[in-house]
């Protein structure tokens, strides 16, 4: 480099930032990686994938004693889900919990798509904070089941209130 990396005024030359890159990155789904029940294990299993992505994997049970293991889309706003063992019923209510210790994923709030639906927490972290975690209807054909902020959807609680 000779010269070339300051102009005649000793200003740096750095060339602008091309406009189509930065769209792009706008426009990349959103993706969590790790989420956490609140014992503190990672359910992204890296062996499921819904939606081209390590799914969000989770026990679940149902009224009638059903239970089974399910894979959620990591993308947020996708309301993909596989079912890896059992048969899930896609309209009733479901009990989430954890697949490496058993214990059940927190409460956020009810979810307005029937009565007895709730939104359910996973943390972002291996700490039990609902402001850094993501949130989804325990109803499979609840649009709201999709992964969505835990903001958003204790914006979307307020709201209805
Ligand atoms: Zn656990
Ligand atoms: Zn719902």
């Amino acid at each position: 480099m000779t010269g070339k990396m300051f102009d005649s005024s000793g200003r740096l030359n750095i060339p602008e930032p091309s406009r189509p890159h930065e769209e792009v990155a706008i426009k990349a789904p959103v993706v969590v990686n790790a989420v956490y029940c609140p014992e503190g294990h990672n359910l992204v299993d890296v062996n499921r994938i819904v939606s081209g992505f390590p799914a969000i994997v989770v026990s679940f049970e149902d009224k009638k004693g059903g239970q089974g293991l399910l894979a959620v889309s990591p993308v947020l706003g996708d309301t993909a889900y596989l079912s890896v063992e059992g048969e899930v019923n896609p309209d009733e209510p479901l009990i989430f919990s954890c697949p490496h210790c058993g214990v059940r994923l927190d409460v956020l709030s009810n979810c307005s798509c029937r009565e007895d639906a709730v939104t359910v927490l996973a943390y972002l972290y291996p700490r039990r904070d609902p402001h850094q975690a993501i949130a989804f209807c325990n109803v499979l054909s609840c649009p709201d089941s999709a992964v969505i902020r835990s903001g958003e959807a204790i914006r979307l609680v307020k709201n209805r209130q």
